[in-house]
């Protein structure tokens, strides 16, 4: 047991990606379950998934915008009330004062523009995610930015 164990350890990558979905699963959003999570030297600084803002009614109690005027993915996000997972996990970073610099995030979906904005910003240098979520200015950003996007799986 102890001889084999070694051998079915997963990669850091496939690791941090799978906490990713744990996180996702506390998720509120109605579309969507996001998680993402900030790791720096293998060391998790912090969580996050997307829905309302802390202590706040969630999409599914009140109803979204989104939903109830059927906007397409990916467009009109601002209707929403709810924070993307990438932000909740900047901000929790911050909340308590954990700096993220050079940092790596971990999404299970790939970050949409205003995301990628404040992950530039937060000094966040490798993106990893697991699916595609086609963001034409976000990647634009991304390359400018010269962040390593590496999709998982
Ligand atoms: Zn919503
Ligand atoms: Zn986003």
């Amino acid at each position: 047991m102890s001889d084999n164990q070694e051998l079915t350890r997963p990669s850091w990558d496939e690791y941090f990606m799978e906490i990713t979905k744990v996180v996702a699963t506390r998720s509120t959003c109605l579309r969507r379950h996001i998680g993402a999570v900030i790791v720096k030297d293998q060391r998790l600084l912090s969580t996050g998934y997307n829905g309302a803002p802390c202590g706040l009614a969630h999409c599914g109690e009140i109803g979204c915008v989104r939903t109830v005027n059927q906007v397409p993915s990916g467009e009109r996000q601002e209707l929403c009330r709810g924070l993307h997972a990438e932000q909740s996990a900047v901000v929790q970073a911050a909340m308590y004062g954990v700096p993220i610099r050079d940092a790596t995030i971990y999404s299970t979906h790939q970050p949409c523009s205003s995301c990628t904005k404040i992950l530039i910003n937060a000094g966040i240098k490798r993106i990893v995610y697991q699916y595609s979520y086609p963001d034409k200015l976000a990647e634009q950003l991304i390359a400018e930015a010269g962040i390593t996007y590496d999709c998982f799986g």
